[in-house]
């Protein structure tokens, strides 16, 4: 199998399927009080569209997927999905990014359909801002989800924490503590300026809710882990994403940071976005994405969906640069798939 790279040599091997736009949660920074418009229902792929377009791309050489949406455990029977790509060879691993309130009860299940690990949202430890930040969601709920899932063998279970300035940057130690008395793989986001989040990053002094906010440098976070636990020491984990991993040392859990936004990692970009309504997406901060629904309901074969890929892929630019400039966009993390 040759790679399967793209104008700038990076090997795309990695394609993001968002299984829909649909969410549970309203979180502040991702999307309006109101939820956003969802799409009809005959606009999602269908299971056995979503299996076919992930059939091509391994052809091509991606060798992961993973699941988010929207919350892809809302996308009744999700488990059949899991199995349906489990099925196809040369598919190394199955992902699903999840905030967790829906795992508890789905863990077991998801690891038998062929699930191979979860990522899980959760930018508070504490019950009353969890309900703020989330518009209205249990913090219970998803610590019961991290049990699950990692009873479950879904590892290693990471844990997401989007750092709001003012919000939740006063968690960002307890956070890492968690790496050490729970074993908890830590990565600390910061925020993009993707749809309702445009304005609250940046240095300038910004609301939402009525919550002043705005972005705080994974930087700024690590100095003050190493202020409190020394030094951090560098680990290697299997299926590592665009986060340097660390640990508090001493600790069997790991600390992650995915710096988008201080330190874009567009050079090692490896990744391609299918939205729940089957649009092909280069990039989160492209306008631009190729349709695969329309050829997929008239009966498009392999090798159509393989060059379509490949023009999706064509559409990939060398970088977004969001540290230097802001990117005008309307896209919602919902529809994109985060
Ligand atoms: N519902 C699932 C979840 O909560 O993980 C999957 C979809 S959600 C859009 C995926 C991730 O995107 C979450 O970790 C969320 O915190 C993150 N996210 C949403 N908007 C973001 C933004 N503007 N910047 C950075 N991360 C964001």
């Amino acid at each position: 199998m040759t790679a399967f790279s793209d104008a700038f040599g990076r090997t795309i091997d990695y394609l993001r399927v968002s299984v829909t736009d649909r969410c549970n949660l309203r979180c502040i920074y991702c999307m309006p009080p109101e939820g956003v418009q969802p799409i009809a229902h005959e606009q999602v792929l269908r299971f056995e569209e979503i299996a076919r377009v992930v059939e091509a791309a391994v052809g091509l050489g991606v060798r992961r997927v993973r699941l988010t949406g929207g919350e892809p455990l809302v996308r009744r029977g999700i488990g059949d999905l899991v199995r349906l790509l489990r099925a196809l060879p040369g598919l190394e691993e199955i992902s699903l990014t999840t905030n967790g309130t829906l795992l508890a009860g789905m863990a077991v299940a998801l690891k038998e359909a062929g699930l191979d690990r979860v990522n899980i949202s959760l930018d508070t430890l504490d019950a009353k801002r969890y309900a703020t930040i989330t518009r209205g969601g249990s913090l219970q709920t998803v610590l019961l989800g991290i049990d699950a899932a990692r009873q479950a063998g879904l590892n290693p279970v990471k844990v997401n924490m989007v750092v709001l300035r003012g919000i939740n940057d006063d968690e960002t130690l307890a956070m890492a503590r968690q790496s050490e008395e729970r074993g908890w793989h830590v990565r600390y986001i910061e925020v993009m300026p993707l749809g309702v989040a445009q304005h609250v990053c940046g240095e300038a002094e910004s609301s939402v809710d009525g919550l002043s906010t705005g972005t705080v440098p994974n930087a700024a976070i690590r100095a003050e882990i190493e202020r409190a636990y020394g030094l951090l020491e560098p680990v290697e984990i299997v299926a590592g994403g665009p986060a340097e991993t660390w640990r508090v040392p001493g600790s069997s859990g790991s600390i992650g940071f995915i710096s988008a936004v201080s330190h874009g990692f567009c050079d090692v970009c490896n990744r391609l976005r299918l939205t729940s309504a089957g649009g092909l997406v280069p990039c989160l901060f492209s306008d631009r994405e190729i349709d695969l629904r329309e050829p997929l309901r008239r009966g498009a074969g392999r090798e159509e969906l393989q060059a379509l890929i490949r023009s999706a892929v064509a559409l990939k630019g060398p970088g977004h640069h969001l540290a230097e400039r802001r990117v005008e966009t309307d896209h919602q993390m919902s529809r994109m798939g985060g």
